[in-house]
């Protein structure tokens, strides 16, 4: 197994894939643009203990995470919270991301894997249609299978030739733009829940988070669906300030504008020498932006097609169970969560606040986590409850008419991935995709902003 394996991009999903490859023998390099020791983020993580086994890595030290506590949900008239209601099989970690960059490391450099840190990745070395290296600032490196781990933006996806089906760059409205700082805690401030999450804060498009860590400080995120600056986060800061004042304004940590993906799973995530995984190929939960997980799983599953590929020919071919199982067991229930989101998009404050008061939406739909997978395993009710909600929805025509319209939606998409092809013949292929794709590109047609 001589065969050489580069890797673009040292995030969750390059360097859990890297690892297992490693140990099974490849020689994999991974190509990482920040320098050594300040990768990611200075923020916490949140996410399922389970996905450290489906990337066949051991969990963490004890003193690195603990369990992350149920979260408040608010619609715009904040008159009726919500707190969620995880269940105890599905309860998640809460992680520095530094520790969890520090324990995949440790782990990576265990099995061998080469780092090649600072060195920006500027796009694929193509030959014909197959993807045999990558251009670095550092210069130019071949190998046999390209990893494309790079994240939302990744160059190595976006300059892909068109005869590889890969779309190049996620659409208007599926990406969040998110601003993410934690700030001082006035001394003396209790709040009246840990984790407060704001859906259409002030009656606008986006989502806000305030949550505590004891006497510490206070963890804003602020989402919206365009890129915004300092003077909207501003501005949106201190209208969370007056409702939650345990939000100091002394800025400690974080600070940063980023993207996070939330759209349904890349329509082909692999072509001749190339694979995505992570952002890179959509892999967030549409609604919440949750992606270690799925990442993390779905390095597990990328490292089984290419143990199975007995002649290494790394192909499209070879490679497409990886894209077949990610969607059989994951991308499938992302796509349908993605018709939620885009429905999202159009539900006025007033339907929200009229949902959160009328008990449509529960302390069990909100249980979303990284392990929620598709909406079935959300909308778990007694059928008392299922009744009272159509009724309340039936009081709302408006609001009743994008229920249907969503549950028409995700009937439609489920049909069209148990259509996906079962073997990578490019014709089927190319066929498949463009009906996936044409389908959420009419429902972004539909957002009305
Ligand atoms: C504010 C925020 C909060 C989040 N919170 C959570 C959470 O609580 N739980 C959760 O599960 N998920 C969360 N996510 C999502 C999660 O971070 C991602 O889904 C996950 O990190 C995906 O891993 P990845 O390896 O695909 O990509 P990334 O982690 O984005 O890694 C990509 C890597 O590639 C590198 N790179 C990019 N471009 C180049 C280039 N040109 N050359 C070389 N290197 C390059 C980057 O530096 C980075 O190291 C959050 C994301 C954000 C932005």
């Amino acid at each position: 197994m001589s065969k050489k394996i580069l890797v673009a991009g040292g995030g969750h999903g390059g360097i859990a894939a890297a690892a297992l490859l490693s140990k099974v023998g490849y020689d994999v390099t991974v190509f990482e643009r920040a320098e050594e020791g300040k990768l990611g983020y200075d923020w916490t993580d949140i996410f399922s203990p389970r996905a450290w086994a489906a990337a066949g890595i051991g969990m963490p030290p004890q003193e690195t995470f603990e369990i992350k506590e149920d979260m408040t949900f608010y619609s715009p008239n904040l008159r009726i919270p919500i707190r969620q209601n995880i269940p105890e099989d599905e309860l998640e970690i809460k992680m520095e991301r530094t520790d969890i960059y520090d324990h995949l490391i440790e782990h990576a450099n265990k099995h061998k894997v080469k780092f090649e840190y600072a060195c920006e990745v500027k796009g694929p070395i193509m030959a014909g249609n197959r993807v045999v290296g990558l251009k670095t600032a550092k210069g130019n490196f071949y190998g046999d299978l390209i990893i494309d781990a790079a994240g939302v933006n990744s160059p190595v996806r976006a300059k892909l030739p068109a005869a590889c089906q890969i779309e190049s760059m996620p659409a208007k409205f599926e990406v969040l733009y998110a601003y993410r700082a934690f700030y001082d805690k006035p001394q003396g401030v209790k709040e009246d829940a840990k984790y407060k999450v704001f859906l259409l804060p002030r009656g606008e498009k986006g989502v806000a988070w305030v949550a505590t860590e004891g006497d510490d400080y206070s963890d804003l995120l602020i989402g919206k669906f365009e890129p915004f600056g300092e003077d909207e986060v501003e501005s949106l800061a201190d209208y969370l300030r007056e409702v939650n004042p345990w939000l100091g304004k002394n800025l400690l940590r974080g600070g940063q504008f980023v993207q996070i993906p939330i759209r349904q799973p890349l329509a082909v995530m692999v072509c001749d020498g190339y694979a995505a995984i992570g952002d890179s190929a959509f892999m967030t939960i549409p609604i919440i932006g949750s992606g270690i997980a799925n990442t993390f799983k779905a390095a597990g599953f990328l490292t089984q097609t290419i143990l199975e590929d007995s002649a290494e020919a790394f192909s499209a071919d070879s490679l497409w169970p990886y894209q077949a199982r990610y969607f059989k067991e994951i991308g499938a229930g992302l796509a349908q969560i993605a018709c939620l989101k885009n429905m999202l998009f159009n539900v006025t404050p007033q339907e929200l606040d009229y949902c959160f008061e009328e008990g449509i939406l529960t302390a069990r739909d909100l249980a979303l986590g990284s392990d929620s997978i598709n909406l079935s395993a959300l909308f778990r009710m007694s059928p008392t409850k299922a009744k009272h909600r159509l009724k309340a929805l039936k009081n709302n025509p408006p609001l009743f008419k994008k229920v249907l319209g969503l549950a028409a939606n995700m009937a439609k998409v489920t049909l069209i991935t148990a259509q996906m092809p079962k073997r990578r013949e490019s014709f089927k292929v190319a066929k498949w995709s463009n009906k996936y794709r044409k389908f959420y590109f009419d429902l972004l047609r539909e957002i009305d902003m």
